[in-house]
């Protein structure tokens, strides 16, 4: 069972308020420290082992300073995630760039930061070569294919768009040696939001099996293995969290019985977890503006989609408290809603929850990855600010609010006087 606590009290949380109206995302530094230092320690058996932040999931260069200091790297894959790397001081091999359908220009950020390349397609590396440069290190990101099977998130590998087929690999790794290209990684994601163990030291079998088989025939030696994102997070209450010590003792297994037992050790082993990492200490906090009863009942609130879109684009469950109303009985079915004019933006369908009123605190579970930062601006909505709990208590504002001056910014009205129409 996962339980859903918070790290404030109701009385905490409207001292918060009165600061920052709601509706906020606030992290939770001290469970995020503890939370990064044990997947560190899970994986101390290898030596060199290193997380790179999916900065995709909570794109913010305070948490990212946090982890930097856990001694995480980033795992970029646009312009502005490598910008955002740079401005928070991590760069060079801190710094993966797992991109895919690459424009030439993030290329040449990359190369000019020397993080390390994944390249998602073999004709990717003689594109990379004429915009940017070919660099001393390089990562292919490989498709298993019909060898794994995907999920809702993600799809199935053979339809996904991403990385290359076992023989490209082979032919890509073989073109550049022959450039003279003598350091190697390889990268894989084949899950995502996985809480099964297994499904992962699979992945890990494969992987290494591969880079056996590709070594041997090319002569070349690995770096590292970059097993990507993709461990999950219990959303729903009755779900277990991974069992993180069975998934590095499975994964070190097969490294011994693959890498090692075929001269091919040390190789480092990579991985680019967000969710796992930040999802669970991250709220979501608002506040309920009207309750309506039709042919159902409606809580909504001052938050919608624009805030956590994770329900409406995939359905997903995310665990909702009604601060101070914990131990009233949860028997009334809502749906809880947004203001956004589309039937999809509800946080929840049919959820019985203690009976609600207006100006109730709700808090959403879980939105601490793939929550703010999915945020966009549909039908005039703002983006909310970003708190954050420090370990001694404070909550500094990380990110403020945006304000419709902001939405605005890119438009002219002064040119609308002159616009013959
Ligand atoms: C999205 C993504 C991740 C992070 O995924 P999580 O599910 O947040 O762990 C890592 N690597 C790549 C290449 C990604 O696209």
């Amino acid at each position: 069972m996962a339980e859903k606590l918070l790290p404030f009290t109701k009385k905490q949380i409207e001292k918060i308020i009165e600061q920052y109206p709601t509706p906020f995302h606030i992290y939770d530094e001290k469970a995020i420290r503890e939370n990064a230092q044990a997947f560190k320690n899970a994986f101390s058996w290898n030596k060199g082992f290193k997380e790179f932040f999916a900065v995709k999931a909570t794109p913010n260069p305070y948490l990212m300073k946090i982890l930097h200091k856990e001694c995480f790297g980033a795992d970029c894959s646009s312009l502005a995630e490598l910008i955002m790397a740079q401005k928070t001081g991590i760069t060079g091999e801190e710094i993966m760039f797992s991109s895919n359908d690459t424009p030439a220009a993030e290329f040449v950020k990359a190369r000019e930061l020397n993080a390390i390349i994944n390249l998602d397609d073999f004709t990717h590396l003689a594109y990379l070569e004429e915009h940017a440069g070919l660099p001393e290190l390089i990562c292919f990101r490989y498709n298993p294919g019909p060898l794994k099977k995907g999920n809702i998130i993600i799809g199935h590998p053979e339809e996904a768009k991403y990385g290359l087929t076992r023989e490209q690999l082979f032919e890509g790794y073989e073109t550049c040696k022959a450039k003279g290209i003598n350091r190697f990684g390889i990268h894989t994601m084949v899950a995502s939001n996985e809480l099964d163990a297994a499904y992962f030291v699979e992945t890990a079998e494969i992987l290494f099996q591969l880079v056996a088989d590709i070594s041997r025939k090319l002569t070349i030696r690995f770096e590292f293995v970059n097993f990507s994102g993709g461990v999950g997070i219990p959303y729903q209450p009755d779900q277990k969290r991974i069992d993180l010590a069975a998934m590095s003792r499975g994964i070190k297994e097969k490294y011994e019985k693959i890498i090692a037992a075929h001269g091919l050790a040390p190789i480092k082993i990579f991985t680019e977890c967000g969710r796992y990492i930040t999802g669970p200490y991250g709220y979501l906090v608002s506040r309920v503006l009207h309750i309506k009863d039709t042919y159902k009942k409606f809580a909504g609130l001052d938050a919608s989609m624009a805030n956590l879109m994770r329900p409406a684009l995939y359905g997903a469950y995310h665990h909702i408290t009604v601060m101070g109303k914990e131990k009233l009985p949860h028997n009334v079915a809502y749906d809880v809603t947004g203001s956004l004019c589309e039937n999809n933006d509800k946080f929840a369908i049919d959820r019985l929850l203690p009976k609600l009123d207006t100006g109730d605190i709700i808090v959403i579970h879980d939105a601490g990855a793939h929550g703010h930062a999915m945020g966009f601006n549909y039908n005039g909505k703002l983006r909310s600010a970003e708190l954050l709990l420090r370990e001694n208590g404070n909550v500094v504002q990380i990110r403020r609010a945006e304000t419709v001056d902001d939405y605005f910014a890119t438009l002219d009205f002064n040119g609308l006087a002159g616009f013959k129409v």
